[in-house]
């Protein structure tokens, strides 16, 4: 399973509900934990694999030994966020080399379905609560740039041109 980069417009369409508990999202979830893990990822929305569903998943500690700290969910809702918010330092796996600090909700009220279709309720904070903010972004095509400061935003620019550049050279097959 591979990792899409920025540009791809994977990255930007519309994601689907998913409707479909079965055997075929269980193990696309698990390949997604396992290209995550690979990469040294925290988290991974469905559009970053390419398939355009309101799937995500996340190990807040990024360690596939602790698989306790997993989270697969699907087609989550925000149903409370905190007025607070909170500066912390982001990458994203589409976007390898960038980082940024990400003005975020300190705290978010979540509800999903899980693996089975069951629904669930979790109420989250701090770095998890940031790391679940920045997936369930991807799952309406907002990418962490969107959200960068103007200056952060130049800072990077270069390197965003290095990223298209790539992309369209990938594209061309040269
Ligand atoms: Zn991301």
């Amino acid at each position: 399973m591979e990792i899409v980069r920025y540009p791809d417009p994977c990255l930007r369409r519309r994601n689907a509900p998913v409707e479909r508990f079965d055997t075929e999202l269980e193990a696309l979830a698990r390949e997604m934990f396992q290209a995550m893990y690979r990469t040294g990822g925290v988290g991974l929305a469905a559009p970053q694999v390419g398939v355009n569903r309101r799937l995500l998943v996340y190990n807040p500690t990024g360690k596939a030994e602790e698989s306790a700290e997993e989270r697969v969910l699907c087609n989550p809702r925000i149903a409370w966020k905190a007025r607070e918010k909170e500066s912390g330092e982001e990458g994203c796996l589409s976007f390898p080399g960038i980082y940024a600090q990400v003005l975020r909700p300190v705290g978010v009220r979540v509800e999903a379905l899980d693996l089975s279709g069951e629904p669930l309720a979790l109420e989250l904070s701090g770095w998890e609560a940031r790391v679940f903010l920045h997936e369930y972004d991807h799952l309406d095509g907002i990418l962490f740039i969107d959200r960068m400061s103007p200056a952060d935003r130049l800072a990077v620019k270069p390197r965003l041109e290095e990223l298209e550049a790539a992309w369209k050279e990938a594209r061309t097959g040269s």
